[in-house]
């Protein structure tokens, strides 16, 4: 299956940890990571804290998806993510953008995620690997991308 994997870091080393995450993603068992996107730097949103580097990893992996989310929160962990509020600023954040074309509805996971087409910092890395890449029931990536014109985000490198 092709899952797209949003990585956020905006505590410590936020760079060096998102770097980190994308070694630690194609170390997955079952899994192989196809592409990876550029770095982007945004100000945080609806939250405090310093800028957060952003990327997008696209990942061909047998993982199910509740099992692809347990390996992510290990990542997250041996990055020392706490959670001490809603946005708090953090390690490390990964969430499963898309999984295939599948929609899941389920206490732990919802995808596609349900905020993904509201956040340029999501939307401009994935548009990097993904163009044609479609949110079941939003649209295409591509399509979206220019109505969040007015983010501020930075391509890094
Ligand atoms: P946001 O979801 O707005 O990006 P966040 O990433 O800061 O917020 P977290 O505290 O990292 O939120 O995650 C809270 C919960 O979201 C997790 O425990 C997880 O079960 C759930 N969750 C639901 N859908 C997803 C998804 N697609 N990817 C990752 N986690 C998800
Ligand atoms: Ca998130
Ligand atoms: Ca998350």
């Amino acid at each position: 299956m092709i899952a797209y994997i949003g990585i956020g870091a905006n505590l410590g080393q936020a760079r060096a940890n998102v770097e980190d995450a994308l070694l630690r993603l194609a170390a997955l068992p079952a899994t192989d990571l196809l592409a990876r996107s550029s770095l982007w730097k945004t100000a945080p949103v609806d939250a405090a804290g310093d800028d957060y580097i952003n990327a997008v990893a696209c990942l061909d992996t047998a993982l199910a998806p509740d099992a692809l989310l347990t390996q992510l929160q290990a990542i997250e962990l041996a990055h020392g993510r706490e959670r001490p509020y809603r946005n708090a600023p953090r390690t490390l954040d990964l969430d499963i953008l898309l999984y295939g074309e599948q929609r899941i509805d389920s206490a732990a996971l919802t995808v596609p995620h349900p905020r993904m087409h509201e956040r340029a910092f999501v939307l401009a890395p994935l548009a990097e690997i993904a163009p044609d890449a479609v949110i079941a029931g939003i649209g295409a990536v591509a399509a979206l991308l220019p109505a969040l014109a007015g983010q501020a985000i930075e391509r890094l490198d």
